[in-house]
């Protein structure tokens, strides 16, 4: 049946899209990619007579006009978003004119670029005793963020926090932070490309975050982690712990 799929295309490296992902691209008549962040190596494994759309350079109103001039010749259709389709992928918007159009659609999940941040930094973004929550957000740009999720106020959890789309104004994210409450030597971090062939990783503080910027010019595809959970203390899980029984189990004692 003629369809939309949203694929999750992963953080970057050709084999982290999932197997249900790439099957989907190498059957389908028509991919619409969002050119500015996929790795265009995925495009590979389309079938040689696949019609391939730059998202980047296209409005809405067109990428959605592609999608009903293809579904109504029976062709079936990838929209690649980068990592998860969930997470800033403005899927709901295509997703709701589809439903008032009557197109049929499905939503195939990826692997996020704040888990292969995660891969580079070799962080547990969750560890005892020092966060058990990911709070995943962004700074004001020129998508506006609503006051009570503004950085400061998000900061003063002290949980570990992944920021999307925020690698260019690491002056406003850093004061952000440190006026929310986080003590300026809490660890951060600059992922940028994670899990491309050109993916680096700097480690700094809160503080240095800006300066930390400014080495590289990282700008776009980068990500910036900030928490304890990328310090030194933690405590072992109790999961493991040989006094701990679980359901699997017995306490050795
Ligand atoms: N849906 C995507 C995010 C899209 S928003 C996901 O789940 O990853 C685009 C932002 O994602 C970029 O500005 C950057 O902050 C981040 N990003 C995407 N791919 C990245 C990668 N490989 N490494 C670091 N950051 C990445």
């Amino acid at each position: 049946m003629s369809m939309v799929h949203f694929v999750g295309a992963g953080p970057g490296a050709r084999d982290l899209i999932t197997l249900r992902g790439k099957k989907l691209i190498e059957n389908a008549d028509v991919v619409i990619y969002t050119g500015s962040l996929v790795n265009p190596e995925l495009l590979q494994d389309t079938k040689e007579d696949c019609e391939i759309y730059n998202s980047a350079k296209m409005t809405l109103d067109e990428v959605i006009a592609t999608m009903q001039e293809a579904v109504s010749r029976g062709a079936d259709i990838v929209r690649l978003h980068t990592g998860d389709p969930s997470l800033y992928g403005a899927i709901r918007e295509q997703i709701d004119i589809l439903k008032q159009k009557g197109i049929a659609f499905d939503i195939c999940p990826g692997v996020s670029s704040f888990c292969a941040a995660a891969a580079a930094l070799e962080a547990e973004y969750t560890l005892p005793s020092v966060s058990q929550t990911v709070i995943i957000s962004r700074v004001e740009g020129r998508t506006p963020v609503p006051e009570r999720e503004h950085l400061g106020s998000l900061a003063a959890h002290g949980a570990t926090m992944v920021l999307f789309l925020s690698a260019a104004m690491l002056e406003k994210v850093s004061a952000d932070l440190i006026s929310g409450g986080l003590a300026p030597e809490t660890p951060a971090a600059i992922v940028y490309k994670a899990s491309w062939p050109e993916e680096k990783v700097l480690h700094g503080t809160v503080a240095t975050l800006p300066a930390l910027g400014a080495l590289d010019t990282i700008e776009k595809t980068a990500l910036v982690v900030v928490g304890n959970v990328l310090g030194r203390e933690y405590e072992l899980s109790r999961l493991y712990a040989a006094d701990f029984s679980t359901g699997f189990r017995e306490a050795k004692t």
